[in-house]
C-alpha cells in the first residue's frame, strides 16, 4: 500500500513554491489528512505518550519545509556529497540506522525549493570541473514513498541527465518507481534497491515493499537502462539463513533474465548493533526478535569512541564465503564492491 500521511505541516513560506503549494493542494483535498500551517520552525504537535505511540505518530507525519542551509554534507565514501530532497522515511525497520538520529517522533521532512537546491548542486558540480561530482539522495531517507506525491525525484533524474559531470544515485526498499521509468537520464543515475530475505523482510522491515515487489521494480528499472545495484543488508544469521538467501538471489536472478549483459553491482552489509540502538530499538519494539544478544557478537572499536557488536570472525567468514560464492555464479557479470 502506498504511504498516506495522517498529518501534513507546511512551514509558511514552503507554500511560496510550487511544490509546496502542490502538497498543499492535494493533501487538503484528502480526507482523514490534518494540515497545519507552522507558526513556527518547531513542530510540537504531533501525539504520543508512549515511546511506541510516539514513533508511529512522528512516521504519520509529514512536514513541508524550505532548506535553508546552503551547503550540501559530504558523503563519504559512497559520493562526495548529500542531496537534500526528503530527510526521513515513511519504513518502519526495527533495526534502522534512522531511528537514533531523528527523535522519538521520526516526522519526515519534504523540501518545496527543490529548484535552489539543483541549482546548489549544480555550483558543486562547476567546482570540481572536469572532475564528475556524485550525489546520493538517500543518505537520511528513503526517498520512493514520497515520490507519488513530490515528483522530486524525477525532476532531479531529469536535472542530473542534463549534467555532464553531474551523478546521482540513491536506494530503496520500496517498489512505488513507475514515474522514474521513461526519463531521460542518460545513464547518470544509479538505483540501488535493499534487498533481504523473505522472512527478515517481514519479521523486521515494516511498512516497507515486499521481495517480490522490489525484485520487480529492479527489473523495470534495469530494463529502463538505469544503472543497477543492490543492498543486502542487514544479513541476519538465523536457522535456514543459507537457504533463505539464496532463494532471494535465485528470485532476483529468475526476474532479471538468464543473458544479464550489464553490470550489477551488490553491497553486503552483515548484522550489526550499537549500544545506543539496542536500547532504542527495545524502546520502540519492546517485543522485538532481533538477534542483539551481545555474547554472540564480537565488540569492535569504532573511529569516534563508540564501538558496535558485530558478528564473530567465524560467522563472518560464513556469511563473506556464501555470498561471494552466490553471487558470482549467479550473476557473471557482477561486480561485488564489498561484503563487511
Ligand atoms: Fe530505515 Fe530504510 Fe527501513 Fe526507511 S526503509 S525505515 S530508511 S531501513
Amino acid at each position: 500500500m502506498n504511504y498516506i500521511p495522517k498529518r501534513v505541516y507546511f512551514e509558511k513560506r514552503a507554500l511560496e513554491y510550487p511544490l509546496g503549494e502542490k502538497l498543499y493542494n492535494l493533501f487538503n483535498k484528502k480526507e482523514n489528512v490534518e494540515i497545519k500551517i507552522l507558526k513556527s520552525n518547531r513542530v510540537t504537535s504531533i501525539p504520543g505518550k508512549t515511546p511506541q505511540e510516539a514513533y508511529r505518530e512522528g512516521k504519520n507525519t509529514l512536514v513541508v519545509r524550505v532548506r535553508k542551509k546552503q551547503e550540501f554534507q559530504t558523503c563519504k565514501p559512497s559520493a562526495h556529497y548529500q542531496l537534500p530532497l526528503v530527510s526521513g522515511c515513511a519504513g518502519k525497520c526495527e533495526y534502522c540506522y534512522l531511528n537514533t538520529r531523528f527523535g522519538n517522533k521520526p516526522y519526515t521532512t519534504i523540501y518545496a525549493n527543490i529548484n535552489e537546491i539543483l541549482e546548489k548542486a549544480k555550483d558543486y558540480i562547476e567546482e570540481r570541473k572536469p572532475d564528475i561530482t556524485y550525489f546520493e539522495a538517500a543518505a537520511t531517507s528513503d526517498p520512493i514513498p514520497f515520490e507519488e506525491y513530490t515528483g522530486s525525484l524525477a525532476e532531479t533524474i531529469k536535472f542530473f541527465g542534463r549534467e555532464e559531470l553531474g551523478r546521482l544515485r540513491f536506494v530503496t526498499k520500496f517498489h512505488q518507481v513507475d514515474n522514474l521509468l521513461g526519463i531521460d537520464h542518460k545513464g547518470h543515475t544509479t538505483i540501488r534497491f535493499s534487498i533481504n530475505s523473505e522472512k527478515v523482510i517481514k519479521e523486521y522491515e515494516h511498512g516497507t515493499s515486499p521481495l517480490e515487489k522490489r525484485i520487480e521494480a529492479s527489473k523495470k528499472i534495469f530494463d529502463h537502462g538505469y544503472h543497477l545495484g543492490f543492498i543486502i543488508a542487514p544479513i541476519i544469521r538465523y536457522d535456514g539463513w543459507k537457504e533463505d538467501y539464496l532463494n532471494m538471489l535465485k528470485a532476483l536472478k529468475n526476474s532479471l533474465g538468464k543473458d544479464i549483459d550489464r553490470e550489477i553491482r551488490f553491497e553486503v552489509i552483515s548484522h550489526r548493533f550499537t549500544s545506543s540502538a539496542k536500547k532504542r530499538i527495545l524502546e520502540v519494539f519492546p517485543k522485538t526478535k532481533l538477534p542483539m544478544d551481545e555474547e554472540e557478537r564480537k565488540f569492535k572499536y569504532g573511529q569516534f569512541g563508540y564501538g558496535k557488536y558485530v558478528y564473530k570472525k567465524e560467522d563472518l567468514e560464513e556469511i563473506k564465503e556464501f555470498f561471494n560464492d552466490n553471487i558470482n555464479s549467479l550473476f557473471k557479470k557482477s561486480t561485488i564492491d564489498y561484503i563487511i
